[in-house]
């Protein structure tokens, strides 16, 4: 049997998402690292120890997720998943654009690494390559075929937009094929790079996916994929007029840790000096007014205050004014599984 459930914001565990660095070896068209905006370091492994220690603790459950840039390019990073395992973290996730730099398979073990997550954009090589460069789909399959071949748990991310909406059902035999077992689904969001193909600037290039489309393909890929044992999950992006809203940064502890020590509480900030947090030297400190959390107070009925703001072209209203929908927080996901 199908299970499709809303997996609500985690209000024990934390989740530290941690950019051990900016610099990665590739260019792709919807990039959020913004280096004027997250700095361009590669942090000292004792930087990100110190770091990654104020997150986690006996009584505090975490996971970290190793983000770039591109973490395979961080030197020391198998030395810095044994640190997290030391410390207590019950999950550790590398997310990779599967180029799997400094022999990181033969550095670390399927038992330190819960999940390698490859980042993939398309089902074919021109699609995929076309949003994240000539030869990124061959590098990407390849290193998804070690892991797995390696014992490894894979996962794959597959960020949607207009550019490649029309091969994500043709993922679902690829995913099979491969041997992955956990399929994200994300929306583009118009940050960083994408910010910079604004159809506001440029028409042509609006890569949002509006509503009915996304309500039409995504759970229906979903499903076909959670047929076959793959678990699914997706944003849920449109909320009916009823349905509760709710902002992640009042309710869930997440954190996005950048290489210049700005810790946001939510993604859709971070190309703005916004942070709640920011590290001084390894003391994590709250920041003074105005920062995203006066946003998150906010009520409006749009839903999300965030999307109002920056990428307002998802919104339709009524004749008389009033929104069709409300944006759901970016980090409300729906989960579907066979069961
Ligand atoms: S692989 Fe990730 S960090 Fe590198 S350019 Fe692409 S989106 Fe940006
Ligand atoms: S995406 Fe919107 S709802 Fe979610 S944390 Fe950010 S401001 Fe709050």
């Amino acid at each position: 049997m199908k299970t499709n459930k809303t997996v609500a914001f985690s209000r024990n565990a934390t989740n530290v998402f941690f950019h051990i660095l900016t610099r990665c070896n590739l260019k792709c068209r919807h990039c959020y690292i913004n280096p004027d905006q997250h700095g361009t370091a590669t942090l000292p492994p004792d930087t990100v120890k110190k770091r990654l220690a104020v997150f986690a603790g006996p009584d505090n459950p975490a996971n970290v997720i190793f983000l770039g840039g591109e973490p395979t390019l961080h030197p020391d990073l198998a030395g810095l998943v044994r640190h997290a395992r030391v410390l207590g973290y019950a999950s550790i996730t590398i997310d990779t654009n599967g180029y799997l730099f400094n022999d990181i398979l033969n550095r670390v073990t399927p038992e330190e690494v819960d999940y390698f997550s490859f980042s993939l954009d398309g089902a074919t090589a021109p699609t995929n390559d076309s949003i994240r460069g000539t030869g990124c789909y061959d590098h990407c399959i390849a290193g998804i075929r070690q892991a797995v071949a390696r014992g490894f748990n894979t996962s794959v991310i597959y960020t949607v937009s207009t550019a490649n909406l029309h091969e994500l059902e043709m993922m679902v035999p690829l995913l099979e094929e491969l041997g992955v077992h956990r399929f994200f689904i994300q929306v583009i969001g118009i940050r960083g790079k994408s910010a910079l193909e604004n159809p506001a600037r440029n028409p042509s290039q609006n890569l949002q996916v509006e509503s009915a489309r996304w309500m039409r393909i995504i759970p229906d890929v979903a499903e076909k994929a959670a047929r076959i044992g793959i678990t699914v999950t997706y944003p849920k992006v449109f909320l009916g007029k009823d349905e509760p809203f709710e902002c992640a940064g009042l309710v869930a502890k997440n954190f996005f840790i950048f290489p210049n020590g700005r810790v946001y509480r939510c993604p859709l900030c971070e190309d703005f000096p916004l942070h709640q947090f920011e590290f001084r030297g390894d003391r994590l400190v709250e920041r003074g007014r105005i920062n995203e959390k006066d946003l998150f107070q906010l009520s409006i009925p749009e839903g999300c205050v965030m999307n109002r703001l920056i990428q307002p072209d998802n919104l339709a209203y009524g004749p008389d004014g009033t929104p069709e929908y409300k944006i759901a927080c970016c980090l409300l996901k729906e989960e579907v599984t066979l069961s």
